[in-house]
């Protein structure tokens, strides 16, 4: 029997409704045991969600899915990574780029499993982080969603130089103002010599190139992140009014006082040194890098301390870098170490980091209109810290199931 083109256009256009009906992320609800939003709690309710948002928090219609095992809290923010940083990356230079943004999908992947929606990818090569950053916001690649940097500034050092090198004020101008153009939501600033094995802490930038840098981003609308994991760096990138401060450890109390007062965030990575003392022959690290990245993470633990006793306002960031990628939410464990409660050791990945990343009416809470970023844990992380590190059962992000262990 012939089909009248009508109605087969019609019939089709009811089945690519319902399709899309039906698609995950267009619209559900969720119960769980409890919900913790980002700063109370709800026994026994349900998430709904309607595309990519939340919709409600409470009620539950028939039709919830059962997730009732599960405790939910909003999808972490980890406000430090380097998702295209990679271990081996056997391709001919000239090819690299694109290699890395294929083969980084894995640590994109594995960040998700943490529970992380959200990353503050704080510096990559040949912009690969922005390639990410695009093709995850279009539902392309799987993965967090990303603010990034591009090239982190850096002073001429050993080595030929990156387009991230700047050596004074009209330098350093250019360069953020190169990463912005580019596609950039943050600056990255490393304001002192320390990375990986090395954990020296000289201050690089002088305070007028990062003042400089400040301004400029600042006034195109930009954050700043700068690195110091020495405590003069860190001083003169408060004193610049930079928006956080990475690392850093040994800061005095008036550095510490001066960040309470205005507000800027702290990100003390303390957990990225555990990882590569533990890795230190996957990294090719001398045995004697673990005495001293050891002897790094007591003082930056105890920096932490004074810093939280302070008032100062932290943002919980892994420094996750190669194969550390699945262990982002880690540094929870040294927040509490630190002398946080649960409850204040996940504030720093859920409402601060949003406010950090200046999206707290959109991310970092499940509330009505938020982003549907939802992590279901097996047991109560508000007990035990431990619970939102290594429970990690189910993640929703935008509205769609990313991660599914519960079967
Ligand atoms: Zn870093």
């Amino acid at each position: 029997m012939p089909t009248c083109p009508h109605v087969a256009y019609t019939l089709s256009r009811y089945i690519a409704l319902l399709l899309l009906y039906l698609a995950p992320g267009f619209a559900g609800s969720y119960r769980f045991r409890i919900v913790w939003d980002g700063s109370k709690l709800w026994k026994g309710a349900c998430i709904s969600t309607e595309g990519d948002r939340i919709r409600s928090v409470g009620e539950c219609p028939p039709t919830a899915i059962d997730l009732s095992r599960y405790t939910a809290i909003p999808g972490l923010i980890d406000a430090h990574t380097h998702l295209t940083y990679l271990l081996e990356n056997a391709v001919s230079a000239s090819a690299r780029p694109a290699a890395v943004v294929y083969l980084s999908q894995e640590n994109a992947r594995k960040t998700l499993e943490t529970g992380v929606t959200t990353v503050r990818n704080l510096g990559a090569a040949d912009y690969t982080d922005i390639a990410m950053r695009d093709l995850i916001d279009r539902g392309l690649m799987t993965g967090p969603r990303m603010f990034v940097s591009g090239y982190g500034l850096t002073i001429s050092r050993a080595g030929s130089p990156s387009p991230g090198t700047a050596d004074g004020v009209a330098d350093v101008l250019r360069v953020v103002r190169q990463q912005i153009a580019a596609g950039a939501d943050w600056v990255k600033v490393y304001g002192s010599t320390g990375s990986g094995r090395d954990v020296t802490g000289r201050q690089t930038f002088t305070f007028e190139e990062m003042k400089a840098a400040v301004d400029a981003a600042h006034a195109l609308g930009k954050r700043i992140a700068i690195h110091s994991y020495g405590p003069e760096g860190a001083r003169d990138a408060v004193r610049a009014g930079a928006d956080s401060i990475e690392h850093a450890a040994d800061m005095d109390d008036a550095t510490l006082a001066e960040m309470a007062r205005r507000r800027i965030f702290y990100v003390p990575t303390i957990d990225h040194n555990r990882y590569y003392a533990d890795n230190y022959m996957k990294l090719n690290y001398p045995p004697q890098a673990v005495g001293d990245l050891n002897a790094f993470i007591r003082r930056n633990l105890e920096t932490a301390h004074k810093a939280f006793l302070a008032g100062v306002r932290f943002a919980m960031g892994s420094d996750a870098v190669y194969t550390m990628f699945g262990e982002n939410t880690r540094e929870l464990e040294w927040f509490v170490k630190a002398g946080m409660t649960a409850e204040q050791a996940l504030r720093t990945a859920t409402t601060n980091g949003a406010q950090l990343l200046g999206m707290d009416r959109s991310l970092g809470a499940i509330r009505p209109g938020y982003f549907a970023d939802i992590a279901a844990l097996e047991g109560n992380p508000l007990e035990d810290i431990q619970v939102a590190i290594h429970k990690v059962r189910w993640v929703m992000k935008s509205g769609v199931v990313v991660v599914d262990k519960t079967k």
